[in-house]
């Protein structure tokens, strides 16, 4: 019997072991992946872009030569963290249900069933992408995850959306001599991309070095070629080797809605106290970005690691 379970060994999670650790209380983390699976994912040559100290756990200094670390410098320090503090984590373990049953929850995963008094359901959002739904998705040279440009060399790519994915991912792979297309379906790049990178890829747009097209859905990929439906009247079809659809990602809410924890439908976020971060289900928690539901741009790494804290304040006070 557990004090704590808690789902995925993000930063969020992460940093709730952490503080049940200082307050005593018996935890295990299970992660369906590796560590920090997420970040294990991210674009290989990513950097944060938040500074060190905002990314910092458990109290422990996160150094890096650079004002925005790189997601190599991320996975290093969650992962010295993780051994710093000794964490129970069991790793590519998959949780396939929580039940309540009288005052305790049952766990079930690929490996085993547990008993716990609690459960932190701090699972992210990054391994559901968004989707088109459209004729030609399933191709295999569509992906909806970017990592690196290399491959991509004399290549005719697509890049579908426009926020901050979209954004880096068009610039390395113009950078490393692909031939770029930006699809976005709004008349004008977001105001979300960064500051740093938005008038570089508006500069590239205006010399032509990457193609832009607004006010743009994409109807249809084909082998070959992409075809787009722009201002909602104009077919225009082009030739294609790749597409990126980069068009964000949503939390998985089966677990939360399996367990019957109230769901606001409209935004796919569990409904929970701000105070305590416990759900509508006594002992059931939600930590880190889970818990913005597709606002997925409200909580980041910055503002998770802070979920701990106030979810073991409101376990001891029980
Ligand atoms: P996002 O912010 O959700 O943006 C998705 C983009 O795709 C938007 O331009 C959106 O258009 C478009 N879109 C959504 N559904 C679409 C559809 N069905 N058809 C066509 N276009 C569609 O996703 P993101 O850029 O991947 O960013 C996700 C999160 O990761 C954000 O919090 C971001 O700040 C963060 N991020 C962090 C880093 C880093 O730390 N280095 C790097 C990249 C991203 P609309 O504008 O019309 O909605």
């Amino acid at each position: 019997m557990f004090d704590i379970i808690i789902i995925g060994a993000g930063p969020s999670g992460l940093s709730v072991a952490i503080e049940s650790q200082k307050n005593n209380l018996n935890s295990l983390i299970i992660e369906k992946g590796g560590i920090v699976n997420s970040i294990q994912n991210f674009p290989a040559e990513m950097s944060f872009f938040s500074t060190p100290e905002l990314l910092e756990i458990g109290n422990l200094p996160f150094t890096s030569s650079q004002m925005r670390p790189t997601r190599v410098e991320g996975l290093e320090y969650y992962t010295r963290v993780a051994k710093y503090y000794d964490l129970k984590i069991n790793y590519f373990e998959n949780v396939l249900s929580v039940e309540k049953i009288n005052n305790y929850f049952e766990v079930k995963t690929s490996k085993s069933i547990y008993k716990t008094a609690n459960v932190v359901l701090a699972s992210g959002y990054y391994d559901n992408p968004n989707r088109l739904n459209i004729n030609g998705e399933e191709l295999e040279k569509v992906s909806h995850y970017y990592n690196e440009p290399y491959k991509f060399y004399q290549q005719k790519v697509a890049v579908i959306g426009a926020k901050n994915s979209a954004a880096i991912a068009a610039l390395e792979l113009f950078r490393h001599g692909a031939e770029v297309t930006l699809i976005h379906r709004q008349e004008k790049l977001s105001d979300s991309i960064k500051y740093w990178i938005k008038p570089d890829l508006e500069n590239r747009i205006a010399e032509g070095a990457i193609k832009f097209y607004s006010n743009s859905i994409v109807t249809e990929i084909r082998k070959t070629e992409i075809e787009i439906l722009q201002n909602k009247k104009e077919k225009i079809i082009f030739e294609n080797d790749f597409v990126f659809a980069l068009i964000g990602y949503h939390p998985n809410i089966s677990l939360l809605e399996n367990a019957k924890v109230e769901i606001d439908k409209t935004i796919f976020a569990p409904i929970y106290n701000s105070e305590t971060y416990e759900t509508s289900l006594k002992g059931f928690f939600v930590a880190g970005s889970i818990a913005a539901g597709i606002n997925n741009n409200k909580i980041f790494i910055e503002n998770g690691r802070e979920h701990g804290k106030k979810i073991i304040n409101q376990i001891k006070n029980q």
